[in-house]
């Protein structure tokens, strides 16, 4: 499973090392559209009809027929087409039809010419222009054809997903029930918010990160609180939530010299590999299975811990929740100023990127040190800095990832 053989473990192994153990097995439901905002779909959906489902007009304007305009000579309007109120009667040679934005059209029409493009004379049309053949014409199934697969298993629905549900007519969708995953804080020092702290004390700050996260991905959590460094406390821990969550995530004591517990309690009741990670910060993480549940051990400074959970758990938690993971966004950006780097793992600092008159630029958040919290609030993207790379002098170009959803 992965265990520390001293060498730093490269990020993108540690990731690949997880998914390829991991699988969904969430159970599906049935639910209505408001309520599958944010559900992971369980299933493809062909389009059970075409949209749009009939050809129509895609501006007001006149339904006209290629040949009667031949002549140049004006046209008689022989009836009106709106939207939801079909024209049905006879078409005439030498007439024209109204039609409004979304009406079905008439049988035979050939094109459409916006009313922009029509004068009137009395009751005839005289169009200033020619149109092509099939012009403002929207034809059926051009959108969606009926049969032809719309949406794939392992979506997120989003709000741009549920309109596109409803405009095939479907009320209701399979989705996948959603993750529950346990989380705790480890450490003798950590207090609760709300109360006084003694010497040496410091608040559990990491708690409300995790939990904030894991509500940005619609997982459900079972908070567990702070854990003291004791065995027997551990333990029980351990084993709840192993029997009420997919997954139990902790911050801290998976550092050299603080693991010993962790380690022995996950060696008696499952699997565990640590890993020394090839990159900054978040150097110590952990990876196992309980019974259950999967484990993933995040470092306890508070940096590290958030950009481990978003590295690294946040594409593990996608699979086993059953949803496709897409990447986000990497763009290249140039450095307003120097950056400290060196070779030997992969930074993730924290940017603050903007548009400049000659396109992106980044500067630094200033002290890049895994305990600094404020370093991560002033940032709006991470500075990707390869593995082997070294200092990053002015002007040279680098890989900026936007914080998106999970960190906004
Ligand atoms: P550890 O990984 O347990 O060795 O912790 C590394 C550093 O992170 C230490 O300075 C801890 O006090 C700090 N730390 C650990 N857990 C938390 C937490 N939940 N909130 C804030 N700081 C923490
Ligand atoms: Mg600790």
């Amino acid at each position: 499973m992965g265990f520390d053989t001293g060498a730093l473990l490269p990020l993108n192994e540690a990731l690949q090392g997880m998914l390829d153990q991991l699988a969904c097995n969430c159970d599906t439901e049935q639910l209505p559209l408001p309520q599958a905002l944010d559900r992971i779909l369980a299933e493809d959906i062909a389009s059970p009809l075409s949209v749009p489902p009939f050809d129509n007009s895609a501006m007001d304007g006149y339904a006209v027929r290629l040949a009667d305009l031949a002549t140049g000579t004006p046209l008689k309007v022989a009836g009106k087409a709106f939207a939801g109120q079909p024209y049905e009667g006879e078409w005439p040679a030498g007439h024209c039809i109204r039609i409004m934005t979304g009406a079905p059209v008439p049988a035979g029409t050939e094109a459409v010419i916006m009313q922009e493009e029509a004068e009137l004379e009395g009751e005839l049309v005289r169009f200033i222009s020619q149109p092509r053949p099939g012009q403002n014409i929207r034809r059926r199934g051009e959108d969606m054809a009926e049969g032809s697969q719309v949406l794939a298993s392992g979506l997120r629905l989003s709000p741009r997903e549920l309109p596109l549900l409803a405009s095939l007519g479907i009320a209701t969708v399979t989705v996948r029930r959603p993750l529950k995953v346990a989380i705790f804080s480890t450490g003798d020092e950590l207090k609760p918010v709300g109360t006084p702290l003694a010497h040496g004390d410091i608040y559990d700050s990491n708690r409300y990160g995790v939990k904030a996260m894991l509500a940005r991905l619609g997982i459900d959590c079972l908070d567990l609180g702070i854990i003291p460094d004791d065995p027997a406390q551990l333990r029980a821990a351990f084993i709840q939530a192993d029997s009420e969550a997919d997954a139990l995530i902790t911050t801290g004591g998976v550092s050299v010299g603080e693991a010993d517990f962790t380690k022995q309690l996950l060696e008696e009741l499952g699997e565990i590999g640590f890993w020394k990670l090839a990159i900054k910060p978040g150097k110590p993480f952990a990876f196992g299975r309980l019974p259950n549940a999967w484990f993933f051990g995040l470092p306890g400074n508070p940096v590290s811990a958030m950009v481990t959970f978003d590295q690294l758990v946040r594409p593990a938690l996608a699979k086993l929740a059953g949803q496709t993971f897409i990447p986000p966004l990497r763009i290249g950006a140039v450095a307003s100023e120097p950056l400290k780097k060196a070779p030997g793992r992969l930074d993730f600092q924290r940017g603050i990127l903007s548009a400049g008159p000659n396109g992106l630029e980044v500067r630094s958040t200033g002290s890049q040190d895994s305990g600094v919290f404020s370093s991560l609030s002033k940032a709006n993207c991470y500075i990707v800095l390869e593995q082997e790379r070294g200092r990053v002098a002015a002007g040279d170009t680098v890989t900026v990832e936007p914080f998106a959803g999970l960190l906004l």
